[in-house]
């Protein structure tokens, strides 16, 4: 039981969604972000095994530590479900769109609301 009796429990209630709506399209901003610097750093991770090669040593652990923090965050973002509609915020069927900031379903933005004042609409890239 909750020892609340304010005056206006709806506006406290809304409040505390609200929070826990930015705080959750938060996480999925965060989540996308991981996986693009992840997908950035690809053409890194490709010059880094050549040299390695190149000077014949092991690749395995190296490609194991990338392929494993790929997969991490890959998973991260195939977790994350849509605040507004439930559905998964970067999956349609079976394919992962990690480039855009929009649900796949409902066309949510997951950019934070406080600066600017595009809601939906907007293609930003
Ligand atoms: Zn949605």
């Amino acid at each position: 039981m909750t020892a609340d009796n304010g005056n206006q429990p709806d506006k406290r209630n809304n409040t505390e969604d609200e929070r826990q709506f930015e705080k959750q399209l938060h996480r999925i901003s965060r989540s996308r972000s991981h996986m693009l610097v992840c997908f950035y750093t690809l053409p890194l991770y490709i010059v880094a095994l050549i040299l390695l090669l190149n000077e014949g040593r092991g690749v395995t652990f190296f490609m194991f530590v990338y392929m494993a923090v790929y997969a991490a965050f890959a998973l991260d973002m195939v977790l994350r479900k849509c605040p507004r509609c439930g559905e998964q915020f970067f999956v349609r069927i079976l394919f992962l769109n990690f480039v855009t900031r929009h649900c796949v379903h409902c066309g949510l933005s997951c950019r934070p609301r406080g600066n600017g004042g595009s809601t939906d609409g907007g293609r930003h890239f």
